[in-house]
């Protein structure tokens, strides 16, 4: 338990529905579970542009309202201030480059307001890249342009929900580590937004990390059990080291609002077959991270090593990208 109370616990994503009348005290849930960071996203493919700027300004001003205890994480430096403050570091994220409105500019608009890190499709191909439920493309000219323009004003290169030949091209255009803050091993539980080994090799090869996504219908068959979670860390870990693992739970506890009716205007986003319609998908949150985390050390890895797949791996990482400018 001290090794838990003196590392940076790093949530790489969350999977809260991105709406500018969210509740933000659903954050509460990390900062009680011990989590030092979570990064939460403000928009995704599936919405236009506008709403995630909307969804952005709103998320800003309940932050900026609630410091005492939440801090809105531009830096390393802040993560650091908060876990020694006892509050929880949060910044944003975005799931695909819809939110661009195919203005490069962009990426440096929504650096200023506190986001860190961007995917670049939602399980769909855009302008940009490929998405993993659709004909497998690889990054377009404009896509080139973005990585380097995340590289340059230091934001997160993240392929989670990408095609395959898009991951393999951004992992070889960027001068910074890349992370696929929510994918687990398809050698474990073959889906398509999952991930091979081919991929988690390059992965590592940029100096990135692998965070393993909570979510049941990812992990197994509906499966939510720790001892699951161990399974993908540890075969990630086999196959690349325990420094290029970490998680990103894509945890949300239970919302107001309503998404259903988002959800279903929209499913060519969440094709048939792929087990987005199973009744009550089970969710790893993050009050397993201890049971988890015993688990690691039940299989043989040392502090330094749980310590990093806790959070300093992804620490790691941001220290690297965001420094950049
Ligand atoms: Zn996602």
């Amino acid at each position: 338990m001290e090794l838990f109370a003196d590392s940076i616990i790093w949530d790489a994503h969350a999977g809260m529905f991105p709406a500018p009348d969210n509740d933000l005290n659903l954050l509460s849930d990390w900062r009680d579970n011990g989590v030092t960071y979570i990064s939460i996203n403000v928009g995704f493919d599936v919405m236009d542009w506008q709403q995630t700027l909307a969804t952005l300004a709103a998320y800003r001003r309940w932050m900026l309202e609630n410091s005492d205890r939440f801090i809105l994480a531009g830096s390393v430096g802040d993560i650091i201030a908060a876990k020694a403050a006892n509050k929880l570091a949060v910044s944003f994220d975005i799931e695909g480059m819809n939110a661009l409105n195919g203005d490069l500019n962009m990426i440096g608009v929504y650096h200023g307001l506190g986001v860190r890190q961007m995917l670049f499709a939602y399980n769909l191909n855009n302008d940009a890249a490929g998405g993993c439920h659709d004909e497998d493309i690889g990054l377009s000219d404009f896509g080139r342009d973005i990585v380097d323009e995340m590289n340059r004003v230091g934001m997160i290169v993240d392929c989670s929900h990408a095609s395959y030949q898009t991951s393999m091209d951004i992992m070889e255009q960027s001068n910074k580590p890349v992370v696929f803050t929510h994918s687990n091993p398809t050698a474990i539980w073959d889906h398509q937004r999952n991930i091979n080994d081919e991929q988690i090799k390059s992965c590592a090869k940029t100096g990135g990390v692998i965070g393993i996504n909570g979510m049941g219908i990812f992990l197994g068959d509906n499966d939510s059990r720790s001892e699951t979670v161990v399974e993908h860390m540890c075969y990630v870990a086999d196959l690349v080291g325990p420094e290029h693992v970490g998680f990103g739970f894509d945890y949300s506890p239970e919302m107001e609002i309503d998404v259903g009716s988002i959800l279903r205007a929209r499913p060519d986003y969440w094709p048939a077959g792929n087990g987005y319609n199973t009744p009550d998908i089970k969710h790893v949150g993050p009050s397993q991270l201890p049971q988890i985390m015993a688990g690691m050390q039940a299989r043989g890895f040392g502090d330094e090593e749980v310590g990093g797949i806790l959070g300093g791996n992804f620490q790691r990482v941001a220290s690297n990208v965001w420094a950049s400018k």
